[in-house]
Protein backbone atom coordinates (compact mmCIF):
# COMPACT_ATOMS: atom_id res chain seq x y z
CA UNK A 1 0.00 0.00 0.00
CA UNK A 2 0.88 3.37 -0.75
CA UNK A 3 1.56 5.90 1.57
CA UNK A 4 -0.68 9.03 1.08
CA UNK A 5 1.56 12.37 0.20
CA UNK A 6 0.93 15.36 0.50
CA UNK A 7 -1.53 17.69 -1.47
CA UNK A 8 0.83 17.49 -5.14
CA UNK A 9 -0.23 20.18 -6.81
CA UNK A 10 -2.99 21.38 -5.19
CA UNK A 11 -4.06 25.04 -5.47
CA UNK A 12 -7.07 27.27 -4.14
CA UNK A 13 -9.33 26.75 -6.99
CA UNK A 14 -11.04 29.66 -8.05
CA UNK A 15 -14.28 29.07 -6.49
CA UNK A 16 -12.72 28.72 -3.66
CA UNK A 17 -10.75 32.25 -4.17
CA UNK A 18 -13.72 33.69 -5.03
CA UNK A 19 -16.10 32.63 -1.92
CA UNK A 20 -13.02 33.03 0.26
CA UNK A 21 -12.99 36.96 -0.72
CA UNK A 22 -16.84 37.67 0.05
CA UNK A 23 -16.41 35.30 3.11
CA UNK A 24 -19.35 37.08 5.52
CA UNK A 25 -19.14 37.06 9.21
CA UNK A 26 -21.19 33.72 9.15
CA UNK A 27 -19.18 31.36 7.18
CA UNK A 28 -17.93 28.23 7.07
CA UNK A 29 -13.94 27.26 5.81
CA UNK A 30 -13.73 24.00 3.67
CA UNK A 31 -10.74 22.24 4.31
CA UNK A 32 -9.14 19.39 1.67
CA UNK A 33 -9.29 16.19 4.70
CA UNK A 34 -6.58 14.65 2.46
CA UNK A 35 -4.40 17.53 3.33
CA UNK A 36 -5.82 19.58 6.03
CA UNK A 37 -5.02 22.40 3.54
CA UNK A 38 -8.16 25.09 3.68
CA UNK A 39 -9.58 25.56 0.25
CA UNK A 40 -11.90 28.41 0.67
CA UNK A 41 -15.06 29.45 3.11
CA UNK A 42 -18.41 29.92 2.07
CA UNK A 43 -21.50 31.74 3.75
CA UNK A 44 -23.76 30.13 6.26
CA UNK A 45 -26.70 32.10 4.83
CA UNK A 46 -29.37 32.48 7.33
CA UNK A 47 -33.31 31.67 7.37
CA UNK A 48 -34.31 35.14 6.20
CA UNK A 49 -31.85 34.60 3.14
CA UNK A 50 -33.04 31.65 2.46
CA UNK A 51 -36.64 33.21 2.50
CA UNK A 52 -35.86 35.49 0.62
CA UNK A 53 -34.12 33.11 -2.21
CA UNK A 54 -37.10 31.56 -2.58
CA UNK A 55 -39.69 34.43 -2.89
CA UNK A 56 -37.12 35.74 -5.81
CA UNK A 57 -37.45 31.89 -7.36
CA UNK A 58 -40.92 31.75 -7.07
CA UNK A 59 -40.67 34.77 -9.80
CA UNK A 60 -38.77 33.39 -12.23
CA UNK A 61 -40.59 29.63 -11.92
CA UNK A 62 -43.36 30.42 -14.10
CA UNK A 63 -41.78 31.40 -16.91
CA UNK A 64 -39.54 28.77 -16.81
CA UNK A 65 -42.78 26.49 -16.53
CA UNK A 66 -44.26 28.03 -19.58
CA UNK A 67 -41.39 27.60 -22.01
CA UNK A 68 -42.13 23.76 -21.69
CA UNK A 69 -39.76 20.78 -21.80
CA UNK A 70 -38.45 22.13 -25.18
CA UNK A 71 -37.50 25.38 -24.30
CA UNK A 72 -35.70 23.68 -20.94
CA UNK A 73 -34.12 21.55 -23.33
CA UNK A 74 -32.13 24.11 -24.91
CA UNK A 75 -30.70 25.30 -21.50
CA UNK A 76 -29.98 22.13 -20.09
CA UNK A 77 -27.96 21.20 -23.03
CA UNK A 78 -26.15 23.97 -22.39
CA UNK A 79 -25.39 23.20 -19.41
CA UNK A 80 -24.14 20.13 -20.28
CA UNK A 81 -21.48 21.17 -22.55
CA UNK A 82 -20.64 23.96 -20.43
CA UNK A 83 -20.09 20.52 -17.80
CA UNK A 84 -17.89 19.08 -20.80
CA UNK A 85 -15.72 21.98 -21.15
CA UNK A 86 -15.10 22.37 -17.63
CA UNK A 87 -14.72 18.72 -16.74
CA UNK A 88 -11.02 19.01 -15.37
CA UNK A 89 -11.65 22.23 -13.68
CA UNK A 90 -15.00 20.99 -11.82
CA UNK A 91 -12.66 17.50 -10.79
CA UNK A 92 -10.39 20.43 -9.54
CA UNK A 93 -12.71 21.51 -7.16
CA UNK A 94 -14.35 18.23 -6.20
CA UNK A 95 -10.53 16.59 -5.36
CA UNK A 96 -10.02 20.04 -3.66
CA UNK A 97 -12.56 19.86 -1.09
CA UNK A 98 -13.38 15.95 -0.60
CA UNK A 99 -9.87 14.33 -0.63
CA UNK A 100 -11.00 11.60 -3.81
CA UNK A 101 -8.27 10.50 -6.06
CA UNK A 102 -8.60 11.96 -9.75
CA UNK A 103 -10.84 9.13 -11.17
CA UNK A 104 -13.23 9.19 -8.59
CA UNK A 105 -13.57 13.08 -8.93
CA UNK A 106 -14.27 12.72 -12.82
CA UNK A 107 -17.02 10.56 -12.18
CA UNK A 108 -18.62 13.34 -10.50
CA UNK A 109 -19.37 15.85 -13.66
CA UNK A 110 -19.46 12.46 -15.98
CA UNK A 111 -22.81 11.23 -14.22
CA UNK A 112 -24.30 14.77 -14.48
CA UNK A 113 -23.45 14.89 -18.49
CA UNK A 114 -24.87 11.74 -18.84
CA UNK A 115 -28.15 12.26 -16.64
CA UNK A 116 -28.92 15.88 -18.70
CA UNK A 117 -28.24 14.00 -21.82
CA UNK A 118 -31.63 11.41 -20.71
CA UNK A 119 -34.19 14.02 -19.50
CA UNK A 120 -33.54 17.04 -21.17
CA UNK A 121 -34.27 14.58 -24.61
CA UNK A 122 -37.00 12.88 -22.69
CA UNK A 123 -38.82 15.46 -20.80
CA UNK A 124 -41.17 16.41 -23.17
CA UNK A 125 -42.08 13.06 -23.52
CA UNK A 126 -42.42 12.09 -19.91
CA UNK A 127 -44.27 15.62 -19.29
CA UNK A 128 -46.73 14.96 -22.24
CA UNK A 129 -50.25 15.23 -21.40
CA UNK A 130 -52.07 12.01 -21.17
CA UNK A 131 -55.63 11.04 -21.98
CA UNK A 132 -56.39 7.85 -20.17
CA UNK A 133 -59.50 5.86 -21.12
CA UNK A 134 -62.90 6.53 -19.09
CA UNK A 135 -63.30 4.11 -17.01
CA UNK A 136 -67.06 3.14 -18.19
CA UNK A 137 -68.79 3.76 -21.51
CA UNK A 138 -71.10 6.65 -19.41
CA UNK A 139 -67.38 8.03 -18.99
CA UNK A 140 -67.13 8.24 -22.58
CA UNK A 141 -68.84 11.82 -23.18
CA UNK A 142 -66.13 13.47 -21.20
CA UNK A 143 -62.64 14.51 -22.74
CA UNK A 144 -60.08 13.28 -20.42
CA UNK A 145 -56.56 15.11 -19.51
CA UNK A 146 -53.94 14.51 -16.86
CA UNK A 147 -51.12 17.18 -16.74
CA UNK A 148 -48.28 17.51 -15.16
CA UNK A 149 -47.79 20.94 -13.29
CA UNK A 150 -44.19 21.41 -11.54
CA UNK A 151 -43.97 22.03 -8.12
CA UNK A 152 -43.00 25.87 -7.94
CA UNK A 153 -39.81 25.77 -5.95
CA UNK A 154 -38.10 22.27 -5.02
CA UNK A 155 -35.27 22.49 -1.72
CA UNK A 156 -32.72 19.97 -2.68
CA UNK A 157 -30.91 18.72 0.28
CA UNK A 158 -27.30 16.95 -0.46
CA UNK A 159 -24.62 15.33 1.63
CA UNK A 160 -20.65 15.01 0.98
CA UNK A 161 -19.68 12.20 -0.65
CA UNK A 162 -20.46 13.52 -4.42
CA UNK A 163 -19.97 16.80 -4.19
CA UNK A 164 -21.31 17.45 -7.89
CA UNK A 165 -23.00 14.58 -8.56
CA UNK A 166 -25.08 14.66 -6.05
CA UNK A 167 -26.79 17.81 -6.08
CA UNK A 168 -26.78 17.47 -9.96
CA UNK A 169 -29.02 13.89 -10.03
CA UNK A 170 -31.90 16.18 -8.19
CA UNK A 171 -31.34 19.21 -9.57
CA UNK A 172 -31.65 18.62 -13.20
CA UNK A 173 -34.57 16.46 -13.42
CA UNK A 174 -36.68 19.12 -10.92
CA UNK A 175 -35.62 21.57 -13.51
CA UNK A 176 -35.97 19.50 -16.56
CA UNK A 177 -39.63 19.52 -14.54
CA UNK A 178 -40.20 22.84 -14.98
CA UNK A 179 -39.46 23.81 -11.40
CA UNK A 180 -36.88 26.11 -9.83
CA UNK A 181 -34.24 24.95 -7.37
CA UNK A 182 -32.96 26.10 -4.51
CA UNK A 183 -29.79 23.81 -3.39
CA UNK A 184 -28.48 23.31 -0.15
CA UNK A 185 -25.43 21.26 -0.53
CA UNK A 186 -22.95 19.56 2.07
CA UNK A 187 -21.52 22.36 4.70
CA UNK A 188 -18.76 19.93 4.04
CA UNK A 189 -18.52 20.06 0.32
CA UNK A 190 -20.32 23.25 -0.68
CA UNK A 191 -17.76 24.17 -3.35
CA UNK A 192 -18.80 22.05 -6.18
CA UNK A 193 -22.16 22.90 -5.69
CA UNK A 194 -21.46 26.50 -6.46
CA UNK A 195 -19.51 25.70 -9.30
CA UNK A 196 -22.90 24.25 -10.51
CA UNK A 197 -24.61 27.45 -10.36
CA UNK A 198 -21.68 29.20 -11.23
CA UNK A 199 -21.77 27.11 -14.46
CA UNK A 200 -25.67 28.07 -14.57
CA UNK A 201 -25.46 31.73 -14.70
CA UNK A 202 -22.70 31.09 -17.43
CA UNK A 203 -24.65 29.78 -19.95
CA UNK A 204 -27.04 33.04 -19.20
CA UNK A 205 -29.58 30.48 -17.74
CA UNK A 206 -33.28 32.30 -16.78
CA UNK A 207 -32.25 32.24 -12.78
CA UNK A 208 -33.94 29.10 -11.66
CA UNK A 209 -31.44 27.42 -9.67
CA UNK A 210 -29.84 28.87 -7.01
CA UNK A 211 -27.23 27.76 -4.21
CA UNK A 212 -27.68 28.69 -0.46
CA UNK A 213 -24.86 27.43 1.55
CA UNK A 214 -24.68 26.71 5.40
CA UNK A 215 -25.39 23.72 7.84
CA UNK A 216 -28.62 22.19 9.56
CA UNK A 217 -30.30 25.48 10.20
CA UNK A 218 -29.71 26.61 6.29
CA UNK A 219 -30.88 23.49 5.57
CA UNK A 220 -34.41 23.41 7.64
CA UNK A 221 -34.79 27.18 6.26
CA UNK A 222 -35.28 25.29 2.76
CA UNK A 223 -37.03 22.65 3.97
CA UNK A 224 -39.76 26.00 5.37
CA UNK A 225 -39.60 27.83 2.20
CA UNK A 226 -39.95 25.81 -0.45
CA UNK A 227 -42.70 23.56 -2.43
CA UNK A 228 -41.09 20.16 -2.58
CA UNK A 229 -38.36 18.67 -0.27
CA UNK A 230 -35.79 16.01 -2.29
CA UNK A 231 -33.29 15.44 0.45
CA UNK A 232 -30.23 12.89 0.11
CA UNK A 233 -28.30 12.21 3.54
CA UNK A 234 -28.44 9.90 6.64
CA UNK A 235 -31.53 8.74 8.22
CA UNK A 236 -31.66 10.59 11.29
CA UNK A 237 -31.43 13.55 9.60
CA UNK A 238 -34.24 12.66 6.90
CA UNK A 239 -36.98 11.55 9.79
CA UNK A 240 -36.36 15.21 10.99
CA UNK A 241 -37.28 16.51 7.40
CA UNK A 242 -40.16 14.25 7.02
CA UNK A 243 -41.39 15.61 10.47
CA UNK A 244 -41.24 19.16 9.13
CA UNK A 245 -43.09 18.47 5.64
CA UNK A 246 -45.51 16.80 7.68
CA UNK A 247 -46.18 19.97 9.41
CA UNK A 248 -46.35 22.04 6.38
CA UNK A 249 -47.61 19.16 4.54
CA UNK A 250 -45.71 19.37 1.79
CA UNK A 251 -44.58 16.48 -0.38
CA UNK A 252 -40.74 14.67 0.19
CA UNK A 253 -38.78 12.68 -0.78
CA UNK A 254 -35.38 11.25 1.07
CA UNK A 255 -32.58 9.20 0.27
CA UNK A 256 -30.92 7.55 3.01
CA UNK A 257 -28.60 5.69 4.54
CA UNK A 258 -28.01 2.03 3.82
CA UNK A 259 -25.88 -1.10 5.07
CA UNK A 260 -26.01 -2.94 1.88
CA UNK A 261 -24.90 -6.98 1.57
CA UNK A 262 -23.64 -8.96 -0.91
CA UNK A 263 -24.14 -12.55 -1.28
CA UNK A 264 -21.42 -15.06 -2.65
CA UNK A 265 -23.21 -18.48 -3.61
CA UNK A 266 -21.20 -21.45 -4.21
CA UNK A 267 -21.55 -21.25 -7.64
CA UNK A 268 -20.14 -17.84 -8.64
CA UNK A 269 -17.18 -16.51 -10.86
CA UNK A 270 -14.99 -16.10 -7.27
CA UNK A 271 -12.66 -13.90 -9.36
CA UNK A 272 -15.33 -11.38 -10.55
CA UNK A 273 -16.95 -11.79 -6.89
CA UNK A 274 -14.26 -11.02 -5.08
CA UNK A 275 -12.54 -7.57 -7.58
CA UNK A 276 -16.77 -6.63 -7.74
CA UNK A 277 -17.03 -6.74 -4.19
CA UNK A 278 -13.50 -4.50 -3.19
CA UNK A 279 -14.91 -2.36 -5.76
CA UNK A 280 -18.59 -2.18 -4.28
CA UNK A 281 -16.75 -1.48 -1.01
CA UNK A 282 -13.94 0.69 -1.26
CA UNK A 283 -14.95 2.98 -4.22
CA UNK A 284 -14.84 6.69 -2.59
CA UNK A 285 -13.13 5.12 0.38
CA UNK A 286 -16.56 3.23 1.26
CA UNK A 287 -18.43 6.50 1.46
CA UNK A 288 -20.92 5.38 -0.63
CA UNK A 289 -24.95 4.90 -0.09
CA UNK A 290 -24.85 1.92 -1.67
CA UNK A 291 -21.28 0.78 -0.76
CA UNK A 292 -21.37 -2.99 -0.48
CA UNK A 293 -20.97 -3.12 3.77
CA UNK A 294 -21.37 -6.44 4.61
CA UNK A 295 -20.45 -10.07 2.73
CA UNK A 296 -22.28 -13.07 3.49
CA UNK A 297 -20.83 -16.22 1.58
CA UNK A 298 -21.33 -19.85 1.12
CA UNK A 299 -19.12 -22.23 2.85
CA UNK A 300 -17.84 -24.04 0.33
CA UNK A 301 -16.22 -21.16 -1.44
CA UNK A 302 -15.93 -19.18 1.92
CA UNK A 303 -12.20 -19.60 2.34
CA UNK A 304 -11.30 -19.24 -1.68
CA UNK A 305 -13.43 -15.58 -1.60
CA UNK A 306 -11.20 -14.44 1.29
CA UNK A 307 -8.06 -15.05 0.47
CA UNK A 308 -8.89 -13.77 -2.99
CA UNK A 309 -11.00 -10.38 -1.63
CA UNK A 310 -8.08 -10.00 0.76
CA UNK A 311 -5.32 -10.32 -1.70
CA UNK A 312 -6.54 -7.97 -3.95
CA UNK A 313 -7.18 -5.28 -1.15
CA UNK A 314 -3.88 -5.48 -0.04
CA UNK A 315 -2.68 -4.29 -3.93
CA UNK A 316 -4.93 -0.99 -3.45
CA UNK A 317 -3.03 2.24 -3.97
CA UNK A 318 -3.69 4.95 -1.08
CA UNK A 319 -3.37 8.71 -1.19
CA UNK A 320 -3.92 11.78 -2.91
CA UNK A 321 -3.15 12.75 -6.22
CA UNK A 322 -3.89 15.63 -8.49
CA UNK A 323 -4.26 15.37 -12.38
CA UNK A 324 -2.26 12.92 -13.26
CA UNK A 325 -4.28 9.73 -11.46
CA UNK A 326 -2.01 7.40 -9.57
CA UNK A 327 -4.36 5.97 -6.61
CA UNK A 328 -7.50 4.23 -6.13
CA UNK A 329 -8.62 5.17 -2.41
CA UNK A 330 -8.64 8.45 -1.60
CA UNK A 331 -9.56 10.09 2.10
CA UNK A 332 -12.34 10.05 4.17
CA UNK A 333 -14.77 13.32 4.63
CA UNK A 334 -13.68 14.31 7.80
CA UNK A 335 -12.63 13.28 10.77
CA UNK A 336 -15.52 12.53 11.95
CA UNK A 337 -16.41 9.98 9.49
CA UNK A 338 -12.79 8.07 10.60
CA UNK A 339 -13.88 8.06 13.69
CA UNK A 340 -17.14 5.81 12.78
CA UNK A 341 -15.33 3.83 10.94
CA UNK A 342 -12.38 3.29 13.82
CA UNK A 343 -15.16 2.42 16.60
CA UNK A 344 -16.90 0.10 14.23
CA UNK A 345 -13.70 -2.03 13.72
CA UNK A 346 -12.95 -1.79 17.28
CA UNK A 347 -16.15 -2.68 18.23
CA UNK A 348 -15.56 -5.84 15.84
CA UNK A 349 -12.40 -6.78 17.69
CA UNK A 350 -13.56 -6.47 21.20
CA UNK A 351 -16.17 -9.08 20.09
CA UNK A 352 -13.86 -11.76 18.54
CA UNK A 353 -13.33 -10.43 14.88
CA UNK A 354 -10.24 -10.45 13.23
CA UNK A 355 -8.79 -8.08 10.50
CA UNK A 356 -6.87 -9.71 7.53
CA UNK A 357 -5.44 -6.42 6.15
CA UNK A 358 -5.75 -2.60 7.28
CA UNK A 359 -7.88 -1.82 10.34
CA UNK A 360 -6.66 1.47 11.13
CA UNK A 361 -6.17 5.15 9.84
CA UNK A 362 -3.03 5.53 8.35
CA UNK A 363 -1.72 8.58 10.11
CA UNK A 364 -2.32 11.14 7.23
CA UNK A 365 -5.11 13.39 7.16
CA UNK A 366 -8.38 11.31 7.01
CA UNK A 367 -7.11 8.30 5.52
CA UNK A 368 -7.96 4.85 6.38
CA UNK A 369 -6.77 1.93 5.28
CA UNK A 370 -8.97 -0.29 3.31
CA UNK A 371 -10.08 -3.18 5.72
CA UNK A 372 -10.78 -7.12 5.57
CA UNK A 373 -12.40 -8.29 8.52
CA UNK A 374 -13.50 -11.65 9.32
CA UNK A 375 -15.26 -13.57 11.97
CA UNK A 376 -17.79 -11.29 12.35
CA UNK A 377 -21.43 -11.49 13.15
CA UNK A 378 -24.80 -9.82 13.92
CA UNK A 379 -23.55 -8.60 17.49
CA UNK A 380 -21.13 -6.15 15.74
CA UNK A 381 -21.92 -2.79 14.73
CA UNK A 382 -19.67 -3.17 11.45
CA UNK A 383 -22.94 -5.41 10.18
CA UNK A 384 -25.68 -3.44 11.45
CA UNK A 385 -24.85 0.38 11.76
CA UNK A 386 -23.73 2.34 8.72
CA UNK A 387 -20.29 2.59 8.49
CA UNK A 388 -19.70 4.62 5.23
CA UNK A 389 -15.92 3.74 5.19
CA UNK A 390 -13.11 1.28 3.96
CA UNK A 391 -14.49 -1.73 5.65
CA UNK A 392 -15.33 -5.28 3.95
CA UNK A 393 -16.50 -7.64 7.40
CA UNK A 394 -17.50 -11.24 5.47
CA UNK A 395 -19.62 -13.72 7.25
CA UNK A 396 -19.16 -17.44 6.27
CA UNK A 397 -23.25 -18.92 6.01
CA UNK A 398 -24.06 -22.49 5.90
CA UNK A 399 -26.43 -21.72 2.73
CA UNK A 400 -28.82 -18.92 0.76
CA UNK A 401 -31.57 -19.58 3.27
CA UNK A 402 -29.13 -18.02 5.77
CA UNK A 403 -27.43 -15.64 3.41
CA UNK A 404 -30.99 -14.15 2.71
CA UNK A 405 -32.36 -14.25 6.89
CA UNK A 406 -28.97 -12.55 7.54
CA UNK A 407 -29.21 -9.66 4.48
CA UNK A 408 -32.74 -9.19 5.26
CA UNK A 409 -31.92 -8.70 9.16
CA UNK A 410 -31.52 -4.96 8.82
CA UNK A 411 -33.48 -1.91 9.61
CA UNK A 412 -32.23 -0.50 6.15
CA UNK A 413 -33.20 -1.75 2.81
CA UNK A 414 -31.12 0.45 -0.19
CA UNK A 415 -29.52 -2.29 -2.74
CA UNK A 416 -27.47 -5.50 -2.37
CA UNK A 417 -25.66 -7.89 -4.99
CA UNK A 418 -25.80 -11.49 -5.50
CA UNK A 419 -23.28 -13.31 -6.92
CA UNK A 420 -23.44 -16.23 -8.62
CA UNK A 421 -23.37 -18.31 -11.30
CA UNK A 422 -27.31 -19.48 -12.22
CA UNK A 423 -29.01 -16.29 -13.18
CA UNK A 424 -32.09 -18.02 -12.18
CA UNK A 425 -31.68 -18.86 -8.84
CA UNK A 426 -29.90 -15.07 -8.64
CA UNK A 427 -33.37 -13.59 -9.80
CA UNK A 428 -35.23 -15.96 -7.32
CA UNK A 429 -33.37 -14.78 -4.33
CA UNK A 430 -33.43 -10.82 -5.22
CA UNK A 431 -36.68 -10.95 -5.61
CA UNK A 432 -36.72 -12.33 -1.48
CA UNK A 433 -34.35 -9.36 -0.43
CA UNK A 434 -36.07 -6.52 1.10
CA UNK A 435 -34.15 -3.92 -0.75
CA UNK A 436 -34.97 -1.06 -3.42
CA UNK A 437 -32.70 -2.77 -5.66
CA UNK A 438 -30.17 -6.04 -6.26
CA UNK A 439 -27.85 -5.97 -8.74
CA UNK A 440 -26.28 -9.53 -10.15
CA UNK A 441 -22.83 -10.50 -10.61
CA UNK A 442 -22.54 -6.60 -10.00
CA UNK A 443 -22.44 -3.41 -7.98
CA UNK A 444 -23.98 0.15 -8.45
CA UNK A 445 -25.23 -1.22 -11.96
CA UNK A 446 -28.69 -0.02 -11.10
CA UNK A 447 -27.19 3.52 -9.64
CA UNK A 448 -26.23 4.13 -13.81
CA UNK A 449 -29.54 2.74 -15.45
CA UNK A 450 -31.64 6.34 -14.89
CA UNK A 451 -34.76 4.10 -16.37
CA UNK A 452 -34.76 2.25 -12.82
CA UNK A 453 -35.73 3.55 -10.04
CA UNK A 454 -33.52 4.35 -7.23
CA UNK A 455 -34.31 4.31 -4.28
CA UNK A 456 -34.77 2.76 -0.80
CA UNK A 457 -36.84 0.69 1.24
CA UNK A 458 -37.67 0.17 5.40
CA UNK A 459 -35.00 3.25 6.71
CA UNK A 460 -33.41 3.83 4.02
CA UNK A 461 -36.21 5.99 1.84
CA UNK A 462 -39.01 7.33 0.88
CA UNK A 463 -39.36 7.61 -2.87
CA UNK A 464 -37.15 7.03 -5.05
CA UNK A 465 -35.29 9.22 -8.07
CA UNK A 466 -35.09 8.97 -11.44
CA UNK A 467 -37.26 5.50 -12.96
CA UNK A 468 -38.12 6.86 -16.49
CA UNK A 469 -41.12 9.09 -16.73
CA UNK A 470 -41.57 8.92 -13.23
CA UNK A 471 -38.24 11.29 -12.31
CA UNK A 472 -39.92 13.88 -14.00
CA UNK A 473 -43.26 13.36 -12.67
CA UNK A 474 -42.91 12.71 -8.85
CA UNK A 475 -41.49 16.91 -9.04
CA UNK A 476 -45.24 17.44 -10.48
CA UNK A 477 -48.56 18.02 -9.26
CA UNK A 478 -51.12 16.00 -11.63
CA UNK A 479 -53.97 17.80 -12.41
CA UNK A 480 -56.94 16.08 -13.54
CA UNK A 481 -59.17 17.85 -16.61
CA UNK A 482 -62.11 17.04 -17.71
CA UNK A 483 -64.13 18.60 -20.93
CA UNK A 484 -67.78 18.05 -22.87
CA UNK A 485 -67.01 15.53 -26.38
CA UNK A 486 -70.52 16.57 -26.92
CA UNK A 487 -72.58 19.54 -27.42
CA UNK A 488 -74.01 20.54 -23.96
CA UNK A 489 -77.76 20.38 -23.19
CA UNK A 490 -78.60 23.16 -20.48
CA UNK A 491 -78.55 20.72 -17.17
CA UNK A 492 -77.20 17.47 -16.64
CA UNK A 493 -79.02 14.64 -15.35
CA UNK A 494 -78.16 14.65 -11.77
CA UNK A 495 -78.76 18.93 -11.38
CA UNK A 496 -81.36 20.36 -9.70
CA UNK A 497 -84.18 19.83 -8.99
CA UNK A 498 -83.78 15.90 -8.63
CA UNK A 499 -86.09 13.63 -10.05
CA UNK A 500 -86.66 9.68 -9.08
CA UNK A 501 -87.09 8.80 -12.77
CA UNK A 502 -83.76 10.58 -14.07
CA UNK A 503 -81.46 10.01 -10.88
CA UNK A 504 -82.86 6.44 -11.12
CA UNK A 505 -81.98 6.11 -14.90
CA UNK A 506 -78.43 7.57 -14.20
CA UNK A 507 -77.46 5.28 -11.52
CA UNK A 508 -79.13 2.37 -12.86
CA UNK A 509 -76.95 3.15 -15.76
CA UNK A 510 -73.59 3.75 -13.48
CA UNK A 511 -74.56 0.13 -11.71
CA UNK A 512 -74.74 -1.69 -15.01
CA UNK A 513 -71.24 -0.15 -15.87
CA UNK A 514 -69.89 -1.26 -12.96
CA UNK A 515 -71.18 -4.49 -11.16
CA UNK A 516 -71.09 -8.19 -12.58
CA UNK A 517 -74.22 -10.64 -13.61
CA UNK A 518 -77.66 -10.21 -12.79
CA UNK A 519 -76.71 -7.45 -9.93
CA UNK A 520 -76.04 -5.06 -13.61
CA UNK A 521 -79.87 -4.63 -13.96
CA UNK A 522 -82.22 -3.73 -10.94
CA UNK A 523 -83.41 -0.40 -12.39
CA UNK A 524 -86.49 -0.76 -10.68
CA UNK A 525 -84.19 -1.26 -7.38
CA UNK A 526 -82.45 2.25 -7.41
CA UNK A 527 -85.33 4.27 -8.19
CA UNK A 528 -87.24 2.83 -5.33
CA UNK A 529 -84.29 3.58 -3.15
CA UNK A 530 -84.07 6.91 -4.47
CA UNK A 531 -87.77 7.98 -4.12
CA UNK A 532 -87.35 6.61 -0.12
CA UNK A 533 -89.38 3.66 -1.06
CA UNK A 534 -86.30 1.01 -0.76
CA UNK A 535 -87.32 -2.41 0.46
P1 LIG B 1 -26.50 14.49 6.90
O1 LIG B 1 -27.86 13.93 7.08
O2 LIG B 1 -25.70 14.80 8.08
O3 LIG B 1 -26.56 15.84 6.04
C1 LIG B 1 -27.14 15.88 4.77
C2 LIG B 1 -27.58 17.30 4.47
O4 LIG B 1 -28.65 17.66 5.33
C3 LIG B 1 -26.50 18.35 4.66
O5 LIG B 1 -26.59 19.27 3.60
C4 LIG B 1 -26.90 19.00 5.98
O6 LIG B 1 -26.47 20.32 6.13
C5 LIG B 1 -28.40 18.95 5.90
N1 LIG B 1 -29.12 19.03 7.17
C6 LIG B 1 -28.69 18.67 8.41
N2 LIG B 1 -29.68 18.86 9.31
C7 LIG B 1 -30.75 19.34 8.64
C8 LIG B 1 -32.07 19.70 9.02
N3 LIG B 1 -32.50 19.62 10.28
N4 LIG B 1 -32.92 20.13 8.06
C9 LIG B 1 -32.52 20.20 6.77
N5 LIG B 1 -31.27 19.88 6.36
C10 LIG B 1 -30.40 19.44 7.28
O7 LIG B 1 -25.74 13.45 5.94
P2 LIG B 1 -24.22 13.47 5.49
O8 LIG B 1 -23.38 13.06 6.66
O9 LIG B 1 -23.91 14.74 4.79
O10 LIG B 1 -24.20 12.32 4.38
C11 LIG B 1 -23.98 10.97 4.64
C12 LIG B 1 -25.29 10.22 4.60
O11 LIG B 1 -25.92 10.39 3.33
C13 LIG B 1 -25.11 8.72 4.76
O12 LIG B 1 -26.04 8.24 5.67
C14 LIG B 1 -25.40 8.18 3.37
O13 LIG B 1 -25.86 6.85 3.35
C15 LIG B 1 -26.42 9.13 2.88
N6 LIG B 1 -26.51 9.11 1.42
C16 LIG B 1 -27.60 8.53 0.83
C17 LIG B 1 -27.69 8.45 -0.55
C18 LIG B 1 -28.88 7.81 -1.24
O14 LIG B 1 -29.08 8.04 -2.43
N7 LIG B 1 -29.67 7.01 -0.54
C19 LIG B 1 -26.67 8.99 -1.33
C20 LIG B 1 -25.58 9.57 -0.70
C21 LIG B 1 -25.50 9.63 0.68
Amino acid sequence: MTNPGPAPNQRKTSAARKTAAKATPRSIEIRNPATGEPVGTVADESADAVAAKVRELRLYQTEWEAIGPEGRKRWLLKLQDWLIDNTDRLADVVQSESGKPRVDSLIDPTFAIDLIGYYARRAAKFLADEHPSPHSPLARVKRLTTVYRPYPVVGVITPWNFPLAMPALDVIPALAAGAAVLLKPSEVTPLSALELARGWAEIGAPPVLAVMTGGGETGAAVVENVDYVQFTGSTRTGRAIATACARRLIPYSLELGGKDPAIVLADADIDRAAYGIAFGGLFNAGQVCISVERVYVEAPVYDEFVAKLTEHVRTLRQGFDGRESRYDIGALANDAQKDIVASHIEDALAKGARTLTGGRPTGTGTFFEPTVLVDVDHRMTCMTEETFGPTLPVMRVADETEAVALANDSIYGLSASIWTGDRARGDRLARQLNTGAVNINDVFANMFNFALPMGGWQQSGIGARWGGAEGLRKYCRKQALTAPMLPTQQKELFWFPYSTTKLGLALSAMRAAGARGMRRVGVLDVINTVGGKGK
